[in-house]
């Protein structure tokens, strides 16, 4: 039996006001593998992640998750599967930390339900990796950006699915925070194979954490493969515009790519 892939994407195309942004992409996410876009701005990177989440509906092409088409996927039975954090979100409502990572455990309440002790110790656990715990009675809106976005992958991982999908989740973050969120989604990625696909812009911290890079550039996938396989000074030239050299991290063995300033 072939592996099913967690997320398979068949020549979707999407345009904003006739104006295309994304143009012809296939893509396989496999189960349990961490997977990064990388790309320069208005690549469609954002664009793909919110048609993944179905904040965008697909028109032109097919989305699957776990084999069965996303169209016909019930809301409740996709948060199930597919956890999301987005980019910083605006908050209007003056929640607690606590009641947004709680928010994660929506789709497995019954409805008129509140939350139980599973649901709580669920939440904790989630705030504990992501240091927000200690933020549990603070109000959303009061947390500075880098706070905020750790409760949302709190959020994430609270909701106990098999995808998680990630924009851009450590803009925000000092390095320390960076380095420890990634290592706790690898951590989660490899203990319980859940399959992550993340958007970063840091392409050092994409080659030390993913199994496998896809570039976007004008919309379409321009290649795809290992780090080392796709980090390379000409697709750095071509698709960011950037001289760089690429040397093995003397650490890891992992690509490490220096611009030359
Ligand atoms: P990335 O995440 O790679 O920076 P995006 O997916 O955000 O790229 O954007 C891809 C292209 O789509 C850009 O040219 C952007 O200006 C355009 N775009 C994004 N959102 C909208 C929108 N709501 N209306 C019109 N154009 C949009």
């Amino acid at each position: 039996m072939p592996i099913q892939n967690a997320i398979e994407i068949h020549n979707l195309s999407f345009c904003f006001e006739k104006k295309p942004v994304l143009e012809g992409i296939n893509l396989s996410f496999a189960r349990g593998k961490f997977h990064t876009i990388i790309g320069p701005n208005g690549s469609g990177k954002t664009t793909l992640l919110r048609m993944l989440a179905r904040a965008l509906e697909v028109n032109k092409g097919m989305i699957t998750v776990n084999g069965v088409d996303l169209k016909t996927i019930r809301p409740k039975n996709l948060a199930r599967q597919l956890a999301v954090v987005p980019q910083d979100s605006t908050w209007e409502f003056d929640f607690s930390v606590l009641d947004v990572v709680l928010m994660g455990r929506t789709p497995y309440l019954s409805r008129f339900a509140t939350e139980g002790e599973a649901d709580l110790a669920a939440a904790r656990q989630a705030m504990e990796m992501t240091d927000t715990w200690r933020l549990r009675e603070r109000s959303i809106i009061s947390l500075s950006g880098g706070e905020r976005q750790r409760v949302l992958v709190a959020r994430a991982i609270a909701q106990q699915t098999g995808i998680i999908i990630l924009d851009e989740p450590v803009s925000h973050l000092d390095l320390h925070h960076q380095i420890t969120l990634l290592k706790q989604v690898r951590e989660l990625n490899r203990r319980k194979e859940i399959t992550v696909l993340a958007v970063l812009h840091d392409l050092n911290l994409a080659a030390a954490f993913s199994d496998r890079l896809i570039v976007m550039a004008q919309g379409r996938v321009y290649c795809q493969g290992r780090p080392e396989e796709v980090l390379k000074p000409e697709m750095i030239r071509k698709v960011f515009g950037v001289e760089v050299a690429i040397i093995p991290n003397p650490e890891t063995g992992r690509s490490y790519v220096l611009p030359k300033l």
